[in-house]
């Protein structure tokens, strides 16, 4: 162990940046802090706006070597990040649950198998984006045209720099760097500095896969210091980035002067609509689904909706199902809700509850902090639709249920948001499940089911939701420059 190394769970992190391939400290450090008992996990290199810099220039130096090689090539190094991921399995389920908070039975079934699949799933992908070519379309007789040729094909970009929360740190991780990677840029990755670990472990498992150097770059830090050393940074591409609205303002500002791309997936406040028709069960099953990562997920349906006739029973049902939840240490395979990340989070979580009751809210069930750094899994009803708790995002367990009377008054709800992000549906009738779908304003609609995420399909949020979409072809309409080139019948020299 040197002095730049934390053990955590037994499993040693090293804690500076990672930028053209080797290991760089900063001269200042910020602590890390486990949501799990509140104690430091040790100190992180704390990134200056001329560390970020230097890592944009890694990306850009190691730019032109990485988008020539192969496709193929790439696809090859990118599955043997996954197979790295496969193999440290375990350790990254638990350094990332000591960092974060989550499930580690989670992260061990679901997530961290997900972060190698999403590696495997866009190199793969990358192989199907054909060079496409088609024969100019006949244009209305006029001889300019006829016999050419138009070849389309997806060229990097250049250096991205992805920006990511600490909800999901790795897997949101691996979701901007696989398809940037895949398509031939270069990336700088800042993680969010509440979670630094497993990205420090994801550079491990990318030199040790043949990534070369400078291809990929991580820069710790916090946002504030070093964000805009980054964002507005005239030799960057890309910028992707998963966070709150006012930070991708803040991006969209300091990108602006270079007409910089960006990717936003920012909040949510999604509905949750269960009509009278529905699996009542499956219904319950599904609300109670919300309180998943303590509610920490920009996906959760937080506004349960209920038609009115089946409004007392879904509530008794869902109390019931609710007060089945094991709350406490993540670590524990019987923990269904763990942590919230911070105590500056669980205090927002409670002020937003607080104000809610304050203004006629009626608790369901929770409404108030438990031992150390959890909260009550909470139901408020008797909430006003243009009311702070209905109207904006709390990212903690906290649910609120409101009644309709028909279908328009349930899409009229549902869609009174400023966000779009997703929308989940409980209902027997697949032509009401039609009709309401159309009408919705969301980037995914689950129906009778949630969280189900092809990453073949676009992902992304409507209005104050996020600003385009990735996964499967999106992603790499994102990540490359597009390029067309026609080629005309004539001006060939012929030899022989
Ligand atoms: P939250 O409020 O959920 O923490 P943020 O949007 O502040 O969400 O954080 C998400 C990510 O954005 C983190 O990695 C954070 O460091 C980063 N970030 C925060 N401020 C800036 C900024 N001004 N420029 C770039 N990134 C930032």
């Amino acid at each position: 162990m040197t002095e730049h190394t934390l053990t955590v769970a037994g499993v040693a992190v090293d804690t500076r940046h990672w930028i053209g391939g080797r290991r760089v400290a900063s001269a200042g450090t910020f602590t890390d802090v486990s949501p799990i008992d509140g104690k430091a996990i040790g100190a992180i290199s704390r990134g200056t706006p001329a560390e970020a810099a230097e890592a944009v220039a890694a990306a850009k130096a190691a730019f032109p070597g990485w988008a020539a090689t192969p496709r193929a090539e790439r696809a090859r190094i990118l599955h043997a990040v996954a197979d790295g991921v496969e193999k440290r399995l375990e350790e990254l389920a638990i350094v990332e649950t000591t960092d974060n908070g989550a499930l580690l039975r989670s992260h061990r079934r679901g997530v961290m198998p997900r972060v190698a699949h999403n590696f495997r799933f866009f190199a793969d992908w990358l192989l199907t984006l054909d060079h496409e070519d088609f024969d100019t379309y006949p244009s209305g007789g006029s001889a300019a045209g006829r016999g050419h040729t138009n070849h389309v094909s997806w060229d990097p970009a250049g250096p991205c720099v992805l920006i990511t929360p600490w909800n999901a740190p790795l897997m949101m991780a691996s979701w901007k760097v696989a398809p940037a990677l895949a398509a031939g840029n270069t990336v700088v990755l800042k993680p969010a500095e509440w979670t630094p670990l497993t990205a420090s472990l994801l550079a491990d498992i990318t030199a040790e896969a043949g990534l070369p150097a400078g291809v990929l770059n991580i820069v710790q830090g916090y946002g504030s210091e070093i964000g805009d050393a980054l964002t507005s940074h005239p030799d960057v591409r890309r910028i992707s980035f998963t966070g709150s609205v006012p930070t991708a303002r803040h991006i969209a500002a300091s990108s602006a002067p270079n007409l910089t791309p960006t990717s936003f997936e920012l909040g949510g406040k999604s509905p949750l609509l269960v009509f009278a028709d529905a699996d009542l069960d499956l219904a319950v099953d599904l609300a109670v689904e919300q309180y998943d990562n303590a509610g920490q997920v920009c996906l959760a349906a937080t506004r349960i909706l209920v038609e009115e006739p089946i409004a007392e029973e879904f509530t008794r049902r869902f109390t019931e199902k609710a007060a089945g939840l094991t709350q406490g240490d993540p670590r524990d395979e019987a923990t269904d809700v763990g942590p919230n990340i911070h105590p500056r989070q669980l205090e927002k979580i409670d002020g937003f509850v607080r104000r809610a009751v304050a203004a006629g809210a009626r608790t369901v069930i929770g409404g108030h902090p438990g031992d150390g750094q959890y909260y009550a899994p909470t139901l408020l009803t008797d909430v006003a639709q243009d009311s702070e708790i209905v109207q904006e995002e709390v990212f903690g367990p906290v649910l609120t249920l409101q009644t309709f009377r028909d279908e328009d008054e349930a899409v009229r709800l549902a869609n009174d948001t400023r966000f779009g992000l997703a929308a989940t549906l409980a209902t027997g009738d697949h032509e009401r499940a039609d009709r309401v779908t159309a009408q919705l304003v969301a980037g995914t609609v689950w129906v009778n089911c949630f969280f189900v995420r092809d990453l073949q399909a676009p992902f992304g949020g409507s209005r104050e939701s996020g600003v385009g979409r990735e996964g499967g072809t999106w992603s790499f309409d994102f990540y490359c420059d597009l390029k067309n080139t026609v080629t005309a019948p004539k001006g060939w020299k012929h030899h022989g």
